[in-house]
C-alpha cells in the first residue's frame, strides 16, 4: 500500500500528497514498461490516486486518456473511490531517450500535440468529461493546466519517479489547490515553494508523503485533516468479464469456441487471463 496524507495549510491551501513506489512497481510488473513508460504512466497514476482521493462515494470512478501522439501512444489511467488505481498505454516497452540533463525524456514519449481527457462518474445521469490541450506532454504541468483552464481550479502538480537498474526506487506527486478567497501574501509565497519543488523522486525517497509536506509546507504548521491508502489494483473480476463475452451474443461466442477452441479475454489493466471453454459458454448463455 501506498500513503496519501492530506493537509491543510494557512487556511485556503489544501495539499495531497502521495509516495507511489509500490504503485509504479507494480505497474512496472503488470506491463513489463520501459523506464520512460513507467515515468509517464507513474506520473499519471500517482495523480490519479490523489485526484481519487477527492471522491465522497467508494463506487464513484474516473478515467484520465492522455493522448499526445508520441510513440508512447495512448495512456490510460482510471481511479475509484477505494483508493484502487491502474493503467494501461499502448507502447509499454517503447525505447527510453535522455535529455541533456540526464532525465528520462517522458515529454518526448508521451508528445505533446493532443489532449488529456478526465472522466468523472460520480453517479449522476451522464459521467462528467473534461478536455484540455497537453502542454508538454510531461504530465504535471499538463494536469495543471487541465485543471485551470477546464475545471477552474487553479493548483500546482508535481510529479516524479526515479529509477535504478530498471526498478522504481522513489515515486510520488504532490498537488496543492489554492482556495477562493486566498490573500495575495499566502498565496505567492506558495507558488514560491512550488516553484522549488523539483527533483519529486529524490524528495520521495525515503520520506513518506508527511515528510514531504512538512519538508516545504512545515513554516505554515500544516494541519494534517486526513490519511489514506492508495494501491494499484485491478477491478477486473469475472462477472465484469462474463458480461463482455455476453455481449458477443451466443452464437458469435459459440463460433469463436469453433475456431479457437475457447474464448480467451485478457484484462489490459493486470493482464490476468479469463478462459472460457464451449461448457462455460454455453453455462453464460443459459
Ligand atoms: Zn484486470
Amino acid at each position: 500500500m501506498s500513503q496519501l496524507t492530506k493537509a491543510v495549510v494557512g487556511d485556503f491551501v489544501v495539499v495531497s500528497a502521495l509516495e507511489s513506489k509500490r504503485i509504479v512497481n507494480r505497474a512496472i510488473a503488470a506491463h513489463g514498461l520501459s523506464p520512460v513508460a513507467a515515468a509517464a504512466m507513474g506520473r499519471a497514476l500517482t495523480m490519479a490516486g490523489l485526484m481519487g482521493n477527492e471522491f465522497k462515494d467508494e463506487r464513484d470512478y474516473l478515467t484520465v486518456v492522455i493522448d499526445g501522439g508520441g510513440p508512447l501512444g495512448k495512456l490510460t489511467v482510471c481511479a475509484d473511490g477505494k483508493g484502487r488505481v491502474k493503467g494501461d498505454v499502448e507502447n509499454p516497452a517503447v525505447e527510453s531517450l535522455f535529455k541533456d540533463d540526464g532525465h528520462l525524456d517522458v515529454g518526448s514519449a508521451v508528445g505533446s500535440k493532443g489532449t488529456l481527457t478526465v472522466i468523472k462518474d460520480i453517479g449522476l445521469k451522464q459521467p462528467y468529461v473534461g478536455t484540455s490541450q497537453l502542454v508538454s506532454g510531461e504530465i504535471a504541468q499538463d494536469f495543471a493546466y487541465y485543471f485551470a483552464d477546464s475545471e477552474q481550479q487553479p493548483c500546482g502538480v508535481t510529479l516524479g519517479v526515479g529509477f535504478e537498474k530498471g526498478r522504481c526506487v522513489a515515486a510520488g506527486g504532490v498537488w496543492v489547490r489554492v482556495m477562493p478567497g486566498c490573500p495575495d501574501e499566502l498565496l505567492s509565497r506558495v507558488e514560491t515553494i512550488m516553484y522549488a519543488m523539483d527533483e519529486m523522486s529524490y524528495q520521495f525517497r525515503g520520506s513518506s508523503a508527511r515528510d514531504v509536506i512538512n519538508r516545504f509546507f512545515g513554516e505554515f504548521h500544516p494541519l494534517f485533516v486526513g490519511d489514506y491508502e492508495v494501491e494499484y489494483k485491478c477491478d477486473c473480476g469475472k462477472r465484469k468479464i462474463n458480461r463482455i463475452v455476453r455481449s458477443l451474443g451466443k452464437s458469435e461466442a459459440l463460433s469463436i469456441v469453433d475456431e479457437m477452441g475457447q474464448i480467451e479475454v485478457c484484462c489490459h489493466f493486470c493482464g490476468k487471463k479469463y478462459i472460457y471453454d464451449r461448457e462455460a459458454v454455453e453455462r453464460l448463455f443459459k
